[in-house]
């Protein structure tokens, strides 16, 4: 999802230094809600991360939920735009989405369904409702690229909603598993550098459970619905708890919850952003347009 109608300035990070990595359970080391956005023509979201009290969170460049019974709110969709540098991830709860892309790739998602796109060095693509009422809910998180890699061939997953395991890691928790494992339950999704971990969890009022994270990763727990007790604090819908460093993480819910719990490994890699291009330096940025602009992608 590209910021069509007003790009957002260049935005250029430097590289963060690494530090020894902690073990012991997980804490809120910030928590606050998204932001209301509008992107595409005009399709109405919040952005979690990617915005002013959350610019990004190493390796996760932005997080939007969509999600609305108002056609208004989404019918317009995603119309042709660029990537390149960095890997969109969409997972839909409701609804219908249909991708097209220069690379002869065409997919429908629909209700449990993940898609991962790898634009590498570039794709021109579509992402356009196919419902013309009714809910459309999901999350696009978008996860950066090493160096290395920014400039792949584009790849495309499209994973319908049978391929993605249930994990049962406890009583009243039933886990989907779109990448990494989870109770020996493993994703389908074929992950790279970032080694990407990504679950959507239900929790039944009274359910517990402790989820084990990788130490030196970067963790964010995001409530969808209801309210949720992650670590030390509590995670009302529409919320995201972005977790200090540590080997796990405690969650409860006393009413009952649903949430997606995402890790992965920093890059710790100069950013430089310019709405749908992220790459490392303003000069590959540069780039990045001119080839768009002369078809290259
Ligand atoms: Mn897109």
């Amino acid at each position: 999802m590209s910021d069509a109608l007003k790009p957002p300035p260049i935005r250029v990070s430097r590289a963060t230094a690494p530090q020894a990595a902690a073990t012991g359970p997980r804490r809120i080391a910030w928590s606050g809600a998204g932001m209301a956005a509008s992107d595409g023509a005009g399709v109405k979201l919040t952005r979690v991360i990617g915005q002013p009290a959350l610019a990004d969170l190493d390796p996760f460049l932005m997080l939007d939920e969509f999600g609305s019974d108002d056609p208004s709110a989404y019918i317009a969709g995603f119309p042709d735009h660029p990537h390149r540098g960095f890997e969109t991830v969409t997972y839909m709860l409701a609804g219908r989405m249909r991708h097209r892309d220069n690379k002869g790739n065409e997919g429908l998602l629909t209700a449990g369904s993940v898609q991962w796109i790898t634009p590498g060095r570039g794709i021109v693509h579509s992402e356009m409702p196919e419902q013309e009422e009714g809910l459309m809910q999901g999350f696009q998180l978008w996860l950066n690229l090493p160096a290395k890699d920014k400039m792949t061939a584009p790849r495309y997953q499209d994973i319908a909603p049978e391929r993605i395991p249930v994990a049962t890691p406890a009583p009243g928790v039933t886990a989907k598993v779109i990448a990494g494992e989870l109770a020996g339950v493993r994703g389908p999704v074929e992950a790279g550098a970032t080694e990407p971990f990504y679950v959507d969890i239900r929790l039944e009022p009274g359910a517990a459970l402790t989820v084990p994270l990788t130490p030196g990763h970067n963790a964010f727990a995001y409530v969808y619905e209801g309210q949720a007790e992650v670590a030390d604090g509590v995670l009302e819908r529409g919320r995201i708890g972005v977790l200090s460093d540590g080997d796990s993480v405690a969650l409860t819910s006393a009413s009952g919850a649903r949430l997606i719990l995402v890790a992965g490994k920093p890059l710790r890699e100069p950013v430089a952003k310019y709405g749908p291009f992220v790459m490392n330096t303003t000069d590959e940025l540069r780039q990045a347009f001119a080839d768009y602009q002369a078809g290259r992608f």
